[in-house]
């Protein structure tokens, strides 16, 4: 087959369906996609099911639905086809057939006959002997005729890669440059099993060439694997693509980034209320330099200044307290009828009903002022939606005495009473209640605290003005009505 270096830039993210979708894999498929269209060039989902035994039902939709939430959108994959297709790779077993049976003609791979249990002796000899894991070539030498006819014959094989035993395979990394790897070392690697599936590594060249994948960008883990991939390439005839092996993403105590560190699964973020653009904000800045001090980029600016160059070799920390900055920025640039609508599902959870349009504006407020995340939501303003439940010694400020704070609850509710409903808004409580705590010297502390008790019950909360707005004039004397009841 003639070599064809792609014209276009052609990345693909290519998960296998074993599990929900994490961090670690969005953040691959971010990359994979900002190169891409930095390139003007085109982004795919392939999906790798050649492991059956490891599926897990659901996971590929739950990959898409992640990609899609984050509109980290492929221009060719599963779901909407293409010209590269099928994109599942359950789908295209009978090409990776073919190919191993061309790498077995050319005496590139061979068939092996050793079954399972020999295999699994000669591992454990080998732990036991403190050797290196891996096929010892019991077959490799095998006449291929006489191979050929075992397999006619119906006789269980499998196809295995002959690596050649001297010499060595550079891997010239787009990210770490070139990394050498002896031949001797590496394992005649599995490419098809005895039921006719292929391993991920020939299904992965298959397709990476196919596809005209250029570059491969995928995770660190997989760099073992490259010189495996390079030599089956050249056994192919075929110009192998460029490769980019992005560092581990690792938890605060830099071990590698796991369910330990807390929940990784992306959607878990949704749920709790983050938004895409900043986490994808965030990861992006995550193990790559944008080569400037500016912390928040539009989906466009990361596109337009995306470079492998500046992408770090060394492991990048995912600290959850830095994407809750992050989100809390993007949360508070919202507009308010966006902070509605993304408040509202948490509202429920605290049985908020029927709320005017002016009561759900202040509720932005206070989401836009405390909110990191919308999952927050219930925390900051659940006490408006509750009987206030407290000590009636929280409702005095200090020192002071009861009978004294007292009076000043009950100069509040005389002052309220007699403010119509219409004057209720933040501005205009604070407004008369300060003019009389001034003229009447009560006392901002001795006064307000109280106030902001009896309102929210609460030793943490938001102010009282705003607070007795969104509540409204009955709600508001009737809370303080309490408070006053407590004191008595
Ligand atoms: N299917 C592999 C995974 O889920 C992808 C490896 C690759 O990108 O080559 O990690």
């Amino acid at each position: 087959m003639p070599n064809k270096k792609p014209t276009k830039v052609r990345t693909r993210f290519a998960p296998s369906p074993t599990g929900d979708p994490h961090i670690g894999s969005i953040w691959t498929a971010l990359f994979n996609w900002l190169y891409a269209k930095h390139h003007h060039g085109n982004f795919i989902l392939r999906i790798e099911d050649t492991d059956q035994t490891r599926l897990r039902p659901g996971a590929e939709n739950k990959i898409i639905e992640a990609l899609r939430w984050f509109q980290i959108n492929y221009d060719e994959g599963p779901d909407i086809g293409g010209p590269y297709g099928p994109y599942r790779q359950s789908e295209r077993l009978i090409l990776y057939k073919d190919y191993a049976d061309r790498l077995v003609t050319s005496e590139d791979a061979y068939y092996c006959f050793c079954a399972p249990e020999r295999l699994q002796k000669l591992r454990l000899e080998q732990e036991k002997t403190k050797k290196p894991v891996g096929y010892d070539g019991h077959c490799r030498s095998l006449n291929a005729q006489e191979s050929f006819k075992r397999v006619q014959s119906g006789e269980l094989s499998i196809i295995r890669l002959k690596i050649p035993k001297i010499g060595e395979t550079t891997v010239n990394d787009l990210i770490r440059g070139r990394v050498h790897f002896k031949n001797a070392v590496i394992d005649d690697q599995v490419l098809l099993k005895s039921d006719g599936w292929p391993t991920y590594h020939l299904a992965s060249v298959v397709d990476d060439h196919l596809m005209n994948i250029d570059p491969v960008i995928r995770a660190e883990e997989w760099l073992p694997s490259t010189p495996k991939q390079l030599i089956m390439y050249k056994a192919l005839g075929w110009t192998p693509p460029r490769f980019a092996h992005l560092p581990l993403i690792l938890g605060r105590d830099r071990s590698k980034l796991s369910k330990r560190h807390g929940s990784t699964d992306i959607l878990k973020f949704r749920d709790d209320g983050y938004l895409p653009g900043a986490i994808i904000n965030y990861l992006a800045l995550l193990g790559w330099n944008p080569k400037t001090s500016k912390e928040f980029f539009t989906r466009e600016e990361l596109i337009d200044k995306f470079d492998l160059n500046t992408v770090n070799k060394s492991g990048a920390i995912f600290d959850n307290q830095k994407l809750d900055w992050f989100n809390a920025h993007y949360l508070k640039s919202l507009p308010t009828l966006e902070i509605i609508r993304l408040a509202k599902p948490y509202l429920e959870q605290v049985g908020a009903k029927n709320l005017t349009d002016n009561q759900l504006e202040q509720i932005s407020l206070l989401v836009a002022e405390r909110a990191k995340k919308f999952s927050e939501v219930p925390d900051i303003v659940g006490f408006l939606f509750r009987q206030p439940d407290y000590e009636a010694k929280l409702l005095n400020w200090k020192t002071t005495n009861p009978a004294v704070t007292l009076q000043k609850l009950k100069r509040l509710i005389k002052l309220l009473e007699s403010c119509p409903e219409s004057d209720f808004s933040e501005t205009n409580l604070e407004d008369i209640i300060k003019t009389v705590i001034n003229e009447e010297k009560l006392g901002v502390g001795e006064t307000l605290w109280p106030l902001r008790v009896a309102l929210t019950g609460l030793k943490e909360s938001p102010g009282p003005f705003i607070t007795a707005s969104i509540l409204g004039k009955t709600k508001t004397l009737s809370r303080i009505t309490q408070a006053i009841k407590k004191l008595s």
